[in-house]
């Protein structure tokens, strides 16, 4: 089998760690429960400034490395390599935060894992031609059986798969939107994901 995984908020909890950040940075308090939005500018009520403040911060390689892995991810991913499935980590962080995330990665046992950065949200820090860097035509040569995500920003990335099993990782910001289709399934663990593609 071939899966897809997001990073953030699958494999670890940065809108948890980006709540704290944001108290830090400018006193404001929007608990993890209570980002109900994937644009974190909206889900903050940032100003321009704090947005482009808050993404170089949370882009910072000691902020990067000191997230919380989701419990059981690495985990998961490993006995799915070592069961022969391929496992391709598609994140939407920029290029820039490239290293400290494969970092992350080696350090949480995942060292074999593919990533790859994929321009999923529009933003344009991408370089282009690197071996990491996924075009979109290039990803849309790809073909995944499963997925993990949690960004229903990132859905229309699955329409050319009418096969594939959508695992959605149940996050505040996801839980009001309907799923597209039967292909989608809300997971609430990695327990359960493991259970879906088992
Ligand atoms: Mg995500």
């Amino acid at each position: 089998m071939k899966i897809y995984v997001d990073f953030d908020d699958c494999l670890c909890e940065t809108a948890r760690a980006f709540s704290v950040m944001v108290e830090k940075l400018f006193g404001k308090y929007v608990p993890y429960e209570k980002v109900r939005y994937f644009n974190l500018q909206d889900a903050f009520e940032l100003t321009d400034e704090e947005y482009e403040r808050l993404m170089i911060e949370g882009h910072r390689p000691e902020n990067i490395l000191s997230l919380e892995e989701t419990p059981g991810a690495a985990e998961v991913l490993n006995e799915w390599a070592m069961k022969g499935h391929e496992v391709s980590i598609i994140t939407g962080r920029p290029f820039s935060a490239y290293e400290s995330s494969r970092k992350w990665l080696d350090d949480h046992g995942l060292g074999n894992i593919k990533m790859y950065c994929l321009n999923k949200y529009g933003r344009d820090t991408f370089i282009k031609n690197s071996d990491f860097n996924l075009e979109l035509e290039d990803y849309y040569k790809m073909h995944f059986d499963y997925a993990v995500e949690d960004s229903p920003m990132a859905f229309k990335f699955f329409d050319h798969l009418p096969d594939i099993k959508v695992m959605v990782y149940d996050r505040p910001w996801n839980r009001e939107d309907e799923l597209p289709n039967d292909n989608y399934c809300r997971c609430f663990d990695w327990e359960q994901i493991r259970g879906m593609v088992d």
